[in-house]
C-alpha cells in the first residue's frame, strides 16, 4: 500500500512540470526514486550505465508517459536541458566499490563535475546522494553534520569515502563559484526491496542466507553497530531535501537513528523468516567503522522530515521481497551473470 508522504506532497503540489535526471537510476534507491517523481507527474531522465543497477528494476517504467532512459557512465560528459538532477550513480556496497575502486573514484569526483557543469548550464538544481562513510569510523557518536570525520584516506574503503569527501568539496564550490543551486544528502545505511541478492551488503547477505538456510555470516564479533533506514523513508528525506529553500544546502543527515548491533540484526532476520541458519563469524574487513548512528536534528528542523518504518516492519517488507526473488532467481541471475 502506499503511504502518502511529506515529499511526494510537496513534490506534487508544485506540479509545474519538471525535467529531472536520475543517474544511478536504475540502481536500488535510484528505481524507487524514478517511481516517486513519476507519480508526483514530472518527467523521468533515468541515466546508469548498469554497473550495479539491473534493468529489471525500471523494466515496469519503459511504456511509463514521461519516462526515458539513457545508457551512459557520467565519468563521461552529457549534455541536455534539465530542470534537475539526483546524482545517485556510484557504486554503494563495499564490494562493489572496492572491485574498480580507481572508477569508483572518478565516478564520484569526474562524474559529479560534469553533473555540476550540466546543472552550472541549464541553471538546474542538483542534489548529491552523500554518504556516512563521510565520517569514516567515527570518534563523534551520534554523527552530526558539524562533524569532519575520520577517514583513512589510504584504505580499501577510501576510493568511496575520499572520492564522496572530494565530491561534497566540489557541490560546495560550484554553489559558492557560479551560484549553482545545491543540495547534500548524507545517507546513512538504507534497505528494502530491489537490492541484488549478491548485494554484498549486510541486509541483503543476511535475508538471502536467511531464506535460503545457509550460514548467517557476521563479520567481527557483531557488536559493531548501524542505523537502519527504510527504504520509503529515505526517498521521502530526497524529496523533501530538494524540494527545501534554495538558501538551504545541507549537508543533512538522512537515516533511521535507531541504532542495531550487527548481531542483533541477525537474530531479528532468523525471527522474522525463521530460518534455522546458524551464526557463523568472518574476519572483520579493513577499516569497517564501529559504529553508526544519525543525529537527524538538522532534517527534523529544516526538512520537517523523520522516519516511519520500524526495522521490524521494514525487513518484514524487504524479506517478502526476497522471498518472491528467489522463488523466481534465474531471470534474475541471467542479468546479473
Ligand atoms: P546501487 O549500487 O544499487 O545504485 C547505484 C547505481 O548507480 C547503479 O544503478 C549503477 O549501475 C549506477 N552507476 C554506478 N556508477 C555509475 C557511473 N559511473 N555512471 C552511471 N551510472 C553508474 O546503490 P544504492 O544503494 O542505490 O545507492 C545509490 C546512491 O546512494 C549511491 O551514490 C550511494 O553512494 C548512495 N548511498 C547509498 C546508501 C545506502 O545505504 N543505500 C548509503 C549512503 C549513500
Ligand atoms: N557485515 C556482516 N556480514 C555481512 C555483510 C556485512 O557482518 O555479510 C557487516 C559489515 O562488516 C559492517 C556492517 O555489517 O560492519 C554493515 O556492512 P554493509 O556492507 O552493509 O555497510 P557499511 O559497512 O558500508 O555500513
Amino acid at each position: 500500500m502506499l503511504i502518502a508522504r511529506r515529499g511526494q506532497n510537496i513534490m506534487r503540489e508544485r506540479a509545474v512540470l519538471q525535467r529531472i535526471l536520475v543517474t544511478g537510476g536504475a540502481g536500488f534507491l535510484g528505481s524507487h526514486l524514478c517511481e516517486a517523481l513519476l507519480r508526483s507527474g514530472h518527467h523521468v531522465i533515468c541515466l546508469d550505465d548498469f554497473s550495479t543497477g539491473l534493468r529489471r528494476n525500471i523494466e515496469h517504467l519503459a511504456d511509463t508517459e514521461h519516462f526515458s532512459f539513457i545508457e551512459h557512465d557520467i565519468v563521461t560528459p552529457i549534455d541536455f536541458d534539465v530542470d534537475q538532477i539526483f546524482n545517485l550513480a556510484c557504486p554503494a556496497s563495499p564490494p562493489h566499490y572496492q572491485a574498480n575502486p580507481i572508477h569508483t573514484t572518478k565516478t564520484s569526483v569526474l562524474g559529479s563535475l560534469n553533473l555540476l557543469e550540466l546543472a552550472r548550464r541549464h541553471n538546474a538544481r542538483i542534489l548529491q546522494a552523500s554518504t556516512s562513510e563521510v565520517y569514516g569510523d567515527p570518534n563523534v557518536h551520534p554523527q552530526v553534520e558539524s562533524y569532519w570525520g575520520n577517514v583513512n584516506p589510504f584504505g580499501p574503503r577510501a576510493c568511496y569515502d575520499e572520492g564522496k569527501r572530494c565530491a561534497e568539496t566540489l557541490f560546495f564550490d560550484y554553489h559558492q563559484s557560479h551560484g549553482v543551486a545545491v543540495k547534500i544528502a548524507r545517507i546513512f545505511n538504507t534497505y528494502g526491496p530491489r537490492m541484488r541478492p549478491d548485494d554484498g551488503r549486510v541486509v541483503s547477505n543476511f535475508i538471502v542466507q536467511a531464506l535460503k538456510g545457509d550460514d548467517i555470516t557476521i563479520y567481527g564479533d557483531g557488536s559493531q553497530t548501524r542505523s537502519f533506514c527504510f527504504v520509503d523513508d529515505l526517498i521521502d528525506g530526497f524529496l523533501c531535501l530538494m524540494a527545501s529553500p534554495a538558501s538551504f544546502t545541507g549537508p543533512v543527515n538522512l537515516g533511521n537513528p535507531c541504532e542495531f548491533t550487527i548481531g542483533e540484526l541477525a537474530e531479528q532476520v532468523i525471527e522474522l523468516t525463521g530460518s534455522t541458519s546458524r551464526i557463523v563469524h568472518r574476519p572483520l574487513p579493513i577499516d569497517d567503522p564501529r559504529q553508526r548512528r544519525p543525529d537527524i536534528s538538522m532534517a527534523m528542523r529544516k526538512l520537517d522530515w523523520q522516519p516511519r518504518v520500524t526495522l521490524f516492519e521494514g525487513l518484514g517488507k524487504t524479506i517478502r521481497h526476497f522471498d518472491r526473488l528467489l522463488a523466481d532467481i534465474d531471470p534474475i541471475l541471467t542479468e546479473v551473470a
